[in-house]
């Protein structure tokens, strides 16, 4: 039966009824909600078709997210394609700490590093509408993508194409935030999943995957106004060595956050308020 119904049912033998009822709303531009209220309506052939091969893309390993160019983070909805990686819900913690610490009347500036969707940096700008938010990439793909989703959702974002800090010059933040690669390159989850399809240069970093982080961590002081801070997203076994990387910095009040699962997911610090007398930077 080619009604909504009828095909959601079919492609139960292939897929999770939710991945299947997000591919065919795709499909229709409709909602889950329409989905559930129109079950007798009979789909054309084109509509078919296009349903059919999503089904197979998705049985074949493709993201959800990447078929139909979109994931939800912090309430909002991003466009993603196989230029960033996809928006993961652990993430949140970031911006929610982020938040927590900047207040929302500040005129903070804000850096967003490693920036993909630009779902970190675009909740932040839309949360703190008197920050001024830079997100920065390597990728000028990915930072195509920030610029779409931040133009849609009417964020304030100025977006610069660097290597970490390197195209930043000598200035300085009050928040940085990043989410940066920070799996092993030899981690086996590379090869599985919807891992598989995202950019390699998002997932890994190195053989202990800290060599990102330690770009970043090390090259935060330079960047940090007085009193400005640091929070970063990182592997679930890296907090010790997260710890011990933001203190070499320099960095003092070192807090590490617990995700959902428990698991400390999120650390980071401050530079000390008053710059140290004969302290070079
Ligand atoms: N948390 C992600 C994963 O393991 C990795 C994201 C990242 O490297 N920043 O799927």
């Amino acid at each position: 039966m080619n009604t909504v119904a009828g095909v959601l049912e079919a492609a139960r033998r292939k897929l999770p009824a939710s991945e299947a009822r997000l591919l065919l709303g795709h499909v229709l531009c409709q909602s889950a909600a329409w989905l559930l209220a129109h079950g007798e309506q009979v789909l054309d052939e084109d509509d078919l078709r296009a349903f059919a091969s999503l089904v197979a893309r998705r049985a074949g390993g493709e993201p959800v997210a990447y078929l139909v160019g979109r994931r939800e983070f912090f309430g909002r909805d991003f466009e993603v394609s196989p230029a960033v990686l996809i928006p993961r819900p652990e993430t949140e913690l970031l911006v929610d700490i982020a938040l927590a610490k900047v207040g929302a009347g500040e005129t903070a500036r804000v850096l967003d590093l490693g920036t993909g969707s630009g779902c970190i940096a675009i909740s932040l700008a839309l949360e703190l509408p008197q920050a001024r938010v830079t997100a920065v990439d390597a990728s000028a793909a990915a930072l195509a993508v920030a610029r779409r989703n931040a133009d849609r959702l009417s964020a304030r974002l100025r977006c610069v194409q660097s290597d970490w800090f390197d195209a930043l010059g000598e200035e300085e933040f009050d928040l940085i935030v990043a989410n940066p690669p920070y799996v092993a390159a030899a981690d086996p989850h590379l090869a599985a999943g919807d891992l598989r399809h995202e950019p390699a240069t998002a997932l890994a970093s190195g053989t202990d995957g800290l060599d990102d982080l330690r770009r970043i961590i090390a090259g935060s002081p330079a960047h940090l106004a007085p009193g400005g801070q640091l929070w970063l997203e990182h592997g679930h076994d890296q907090a010790p060595a997260v710890q011990d990387l933001l203190g070499r910095a320099g960095l003092t009040a070192i807090e590490q956050h617990r995700d959902l699962a428990g698991i400390k997911r999120v650390s980071g610090g401050r530079l000390s308020p008053q710059p140290a007398s004969g302290h070079t930077r």
